[in-house]
């Protein structure tokens, strides 16, 4: 077991991060965990023999622990993970795609989940109880989750349904980004959980089951979707948890169609009209497009909007020789741009960051957590208690479900 000392690079590498104009992804290269300039607020009861392996050292080691679990171990990789943990991956994917193929296991003990939290809780509901669903790093948490805090929403929720009239009937939409017991909250209510594929669809089951809608967490998916389902901006209104009655008086509520609660994803929020005006400008003839997460400003001046795998699939069934300006995750844009030699592949915000939660899934975590399989220990288990796991699953199930 080899251990180094952080490089000197450290304090360059610190200093960039904390310049706010700009982003140091493209010099970034494969760093000891301890070299991490963000590993300062990850999690720490990884033992400290793991945090100045060299990259060549991981590597070797998840690769033999890997060898070692065989066909008892599946790994998930989003597609927003670093090239150096989605090497790994035995399937990649959007949370959608990563929730089918947890849910199609069989026989398997564990799945290694690289993501976010609320990501490896679907797959642990979706998995056989016997099945351990691993988080890397218990620290992968996502923001846009934590802006759906569950009193929050069960308050929200008591406090809308008293101001309507009892017969008006609310379906809830959770987006996949949020947690389980949220889930377990929709399913109990007749909603149902979506993913940035196929919010449409829910919205067409809850419409087909009530008046109105009430989603969360990302105010931006469900305005961009609603609107491509033609309802208008007036008909929508943004629900602040903060304040009464979401900062809605009563007679916009009884109006609303849609309630969008107020929350929103750091990485997507910073995709502007002004990046695709720019870009536009710089390379003419530019195809320009965005995930459904950017505001709907952006959605609507760009060419079209869709999930991760929309993206993927657009970009890579493109003719040669055209260009692409992208408003998602820079990893992904990135891989995008690597595997299209015969396109051009940008991001439209030059200086956007990676996800600095998905960020957290460093190939140390990976050695560590794998290394445990092998030795019959579990480490973070992520673990969804049994009545949430029921309503959930019911939730989930009903989005599998959809045409
Ligand atoms: S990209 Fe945004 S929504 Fe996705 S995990 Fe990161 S913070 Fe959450």
């Amino acid at each position: 077991m080899t251990a180094t000392a952080p490089s000197s690079d450290h304090a360059t590498l610190l200093e960039l991060y904390s310049d706010p104009d700009t982003c140091p992804t493209d010099r970034l290269e494969p760093l000891p965990l301890v070299e991490e300039p963000a590993f300062v607020s990850w999690q720490q009861d990884i033992p400290r023999s793991y945090l100045g392996l060299p990259p060549e050292e991981v590597d070797q080691r998840i690769r033999a622990a890997r060898a070692a679990l065989g066909e008892r171990l599946v790994v998930l990789g989003h597609h927003y993970q670093r090239d150096e943990v989605i090497q790994y991956a035995d399937f990649t994917g959007d949370s959608f795609k990563l929730a089918q193929h947890a849910a199609d296991q069989q026989g398997i003990d564990f799945v290694l989940f690289c993501g976010v939290h609320f990501m490896a809780e679907s797959a642990d509901i979706l998995t056989p109880p016997e099945v351990s669903v691993v988080l890397p790093n218990m620290a992968a948490g996502c923001s846009m989750a934590d802006m759906a805090d569950p009193g929050d929403v069960y308050a929200a929720w008591d406090e809308m349904t008293a101001a309507l009239d009892p017969a008006t009937r609310i379906i809830p939409i959770t987006y996949m980004n949020s947690a389980a017991s949220l889930k377990g909250f929709v399913g109990k209510r007749e909603g149902i959980v979506c993913t940035s594929s196929n919010a449409p669809k829910t919205f067409e089951y809850a419409f087909e089951r009530g008046e109105k809608v009430l989603f969360f967490p990302d105010q931006h998916l469900g305005r961009n979707t609603g609107s491509e389902m033609g309802i208008p901006l007036d008909e929508m209104i943004t629900w602040d948890w903060r304040l009464p009655l979401g900062g809605n008086t009563r007679e916009q509520l009884e109006r609303a169609r849609v309630i969008l609660w107020k929350g929103h994803c750091s990485t997507h929020q910073r995709f502007s009209v002004e990046q695709i005006e720019q870009a536009r400008a710089e390379h003419p003839g530019v195809n320009v497009i965005v995930h459904p997460e950017c505001s709907w400003e952006v959605v609507q001046a760009a060419d079209a909007s869709g999930s991760t795998e929309r993206i993927i699939k657009a970009v890579n069934a493109a003719p040669a020789g055209s260009t692409w300006g992208v408003g998602t995750e820079i990893n992904l844009v990135k891989r995008l741009n690597d595997e299209n030699p015969d396109k051009s592949v940008f991001c439209l915000d030059p200086v956007v960051c990676p996800c600095s939660t998905m960020y957290r899934i460093h190939p140390a975590y990976l050695a560590w957590t794998l290394e445990g399989l092998v030795q019959g220990h579990v480490v973070n288990r992520v673990r969804v208690d049994d009545e949430t796991r029921e309503w959930s699953l019911v939730a989930l199930e009903r989005m599998l479900a959809l045409p």
